[in-house]
């Protein structure tokens, strides 16, 4: 939901309608076949290290796609070059938009990034220069997952148990873990906890994809047990710039306290700005407090991350320019990514661990 002016309306009916509209079933086959083919190609195209020995070319398994990933990905470190900070709204409809990226278009950008030799890291752990999860000669990518919509993340009951919706952004992540099982659950999810139109910590009511409102808080808790980073965004996604001071800092410390009541004691580091706006006083998007008048109580907060909307991939922790307070990101807007990810080839300016 980082609309501008005058998109609420607009993603109410978005939101409405990404609801339901993709089939439960996942094509596995197509995908599969997809991931075979996408590494192909990749492994000969700009890398230009895929003509290592007999490769399994022809074959469409997820594991060839794997072997083959590897090699390509398999570069000179550049511990200064720039990390693809991927943008995702809702992930749902029938159409990509502005805000929605459709579950095929996911499915695919995930095929991509893998078979480029991409494997995924938190903004906290880029912040921490924790490369861990990144093989040598391969590179970070950070998955961004904003607004908190029910498309992200829902649960279906069956026989009064509960399931992550295999449709849903986080469902549509772990069944691409599951056929890819180098690929961790690593992603940044900045969420909202008292947005329109469900966008409150995935869904507050049946109208959302049938996310009942006792589920927001069993869900945050899941992200941050499974691997996951909790990012704050505001309470309803303001425009801080239309703010006082007082308002601001309202709207980021109850956003922060929704957090604690899914994982207590859980400190966020990382903020994103919504519609990629600064309050007036810059400095309360990393840090202030805010008093709550009933109970008393003051929550403050700090943050070591503040992200924009855009500005491409993003500097290296290791370059002296690098901003932790104003990381640029990549929205999944058509073919941006796939563009983005080109132009990091071709101009060798991609990070290499
Ligand atoms: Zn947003």
């Amino acid at each position: 939901m980082t609309y501008r002016t005058n998109r609420t309306s607009i993603i109410v009916a978005l939101a409405l309608g990404a609801a339901g509209a993709c089939g439960r079933e996942g094509n596995g086959a197509t995908v599969t076949s997809r991931t075979g083919a996408l590494a192909q190609t990749r492994a000969g195209g700009a890398e230009g290290v895929a003509s290592t020995g007999s490769s399994p070319v022809g074959s469409t398994t997820a594991s060839s796609a794997g072997d083959i990933a590897k090699r390509a990905g398999r570069l000179d470190p550049n511990h200064l070059g720039r990390i693809p900070i991927l943008e995702y709204h809702v992930i749902g409809g029938t159409k990509n938009a502005l805000y929605t990226r459709t579950v095929e278009s996911f499915r695919k950008d995930l095929e991509d990034v893998y078979a480029r030799g991409y494997r995924p890291i938190t903004v906290s752990q880029m912040l921490d220069k924790d490369f861990r999860d990144v093989p040598t000669g391969m590179s970070p990518v950070i998955f961004v997952f904003d607004d908190a919509s029910a498309e992200q993340f829902s649960y279906i009951e069956n026989n009064g148990s509960l399931e992550i919706d295999p449709t849903s952004g986080v469902g549509i992540w772990l069944d691409f873990k599951k056929a890819h099982p180098d690929w961790k659950n690593r992603a940044t999810f900045c969420m909202l906890n008292g947005g329109a139109a469900g966008h409150n910590f995935f869904g507050d009511g049946p109208r959302w994809r049938g996310q009942h409102k006792q589920w927001r808080l069993q869900k945050v808790k899941w992200l941050a047990d499974n691997g996951f980073e909790l990012c704050g965004h505001t309470l309803w996604h303001a425009m801080l710039n239309k703010y006082s001071d007082a308002v601001v800092q309202e709207q980021i410390a109850r956003n922060i306290m929704g957090i604690d009541s899914a994982v207590a004691g859980y400190r966020v580091r990382t903020f994103a700005l919504p519609y990629g706006i600064w309050p007036k006083n810059r400095e309360l998007a990393w840090h202030g407090s805010w008093t709550n008048p009933k109970t008393g109580k003051t929550q403050s907060y700090s943050f070591d991350a503040v992200l924009e909307v855009s500005g491409g991939p993003a500097r290296s922790p290791f370059d002296p320019q690098f901003n932790p307070r104003s990381i640029t990101r990549i929205e999944a807007i058509g073919d941006d990514i796939k563009h983005q990810l080109d132009r990091l080839d071709a101009t060798k300016t991609r990070f290499v661990w």
